[in-house]
């Protein structure tokens, strides 16, 4: 029986924050350093890793980084204001709100607030908006981080069917977005879609954003096609998994991307990208 051929997240991952440095460099020769600004509010523990790993990337590849952490009774005026100093600080290029932030603070508003120049998570309306109508914009670092899996096999999608399962803002949606943007035909499937097997059996390209262990199964995959599993889960024994039975779907698949070592890695390497060509706008001839 053949296996599938894996997407190496943390190999791509690697190349391309290589060259992430490499323009830093050329940046700072020009006097510009690029700068992340992260703002955590509260205690969540899975954010703390998150965060943590966002800022350690920002080190290990030349980037100025800030990391604001506050109390979980901070107000949304407050974080507001906060957000409004970044905005006007020449030192930052890219400012990230740590979702999801404590219930009093409305998420949305707070998004809004971050200039759409400095939006390197690509959740402001301005972003999904340029995406959406195919003008220059910053794009959510997951789905991002998916095309450049794509991109690094030499995938064409033009005329392929792309299959998404998952519809939210940050990952289904803006996905199905680039997709298209790709010329690929796109199918969105969700939690009310009926017989999704049906449909994820016509995908040339599977992603699957869904968050539930084995929710893609083998025969529910096309012979040859490409699956590429954003889900993060924990199994039984506390590991992480994504939505994909990797082990049967990889006997099917011709290209798959493992959890952990697949998209996770690419998330934040996409990050950087963003924040990297926010800075190069910032050049006086950009
Ligand atoms: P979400 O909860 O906002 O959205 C989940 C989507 O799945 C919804 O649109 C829902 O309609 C759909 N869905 C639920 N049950 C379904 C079913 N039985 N069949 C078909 N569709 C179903 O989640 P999200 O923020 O989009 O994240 C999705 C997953 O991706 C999560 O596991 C999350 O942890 C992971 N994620 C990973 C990264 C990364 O860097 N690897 C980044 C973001 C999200």
């Amino acid at each position: 029986m053949t296996s599938a051929q894996v997407i190496d997240g943390v190999a791509l991952s690697k190349q391309l924050r290589q060259q992430t440095r490499e323009r830093v460099q050329t940046l700072k020769k020009q006097g510009i350093t690029p700068g992340l600004a992260v703002i955590l509010v509260g205690e969540n523990q899975a954010s703390q890793v998150y965060v943590r790993n966002k800022i350690k990337a920002c080190e290990d590849t030349g980037f100025y980084s800030i990391l604001e952490q506050y109390p979980a009774t901070l107000s949304e005026f407050e974080l507001l204001q906060r957000v409004q100093a970044l905005n006007l600080d020449a030192s930052i290029h890219g400012i990230l709100v740590q979702l999801p932030l404590p219930e009093h603070i409305d998420a949305q508003k707070v998004i809004e607030a971050i200039s759409p120049a400095k939006d390197v998570d690509g959740f402001h309306v301005a972003s999904a908006g340029a995406l959406m109508v195919g003008q220059p914009g910053f794009w959510p670092c997951t789905p991002y981080g998916c095309m450049k899996m794509l991109e690094s096999i030499g995938y064409t999608l033009r005329g392929k069917h792309a299959v998404v399962i998952g519809r939210s803002n940050i990952v289904g949606k803006p996905m199905a977005l680039m997709l298209l943007q790709q010329h690929a035909t796109v199918t969105i499937c969700h939690s009310a879609t009926a017989d999704l097997g049906q449909i994820t059996r016509q995908a040339d390209v599977l992603i699957a954003a869904v968050g539930k262990q084995n929710l893609v199964t083998a025969d529910m995959v096309k012979p040859g096609a490409v699956v590429i599993d954003v889900g993060m889960n924990r199994n039984a024994e506390g590991k992480l998994c994504g939505d994909v039975d990797y082990e049967g779907v990889k006997q099917v698949a011709g290209w798959i991307t493992p959890v952990p070592g697949g998209v996770g890695p690419m998330t934040i390497t996409m990050l950087l990208m963003n924040t990297l060509e926010a800075a190069e706008h910032a050049l006086p001839h950009a």
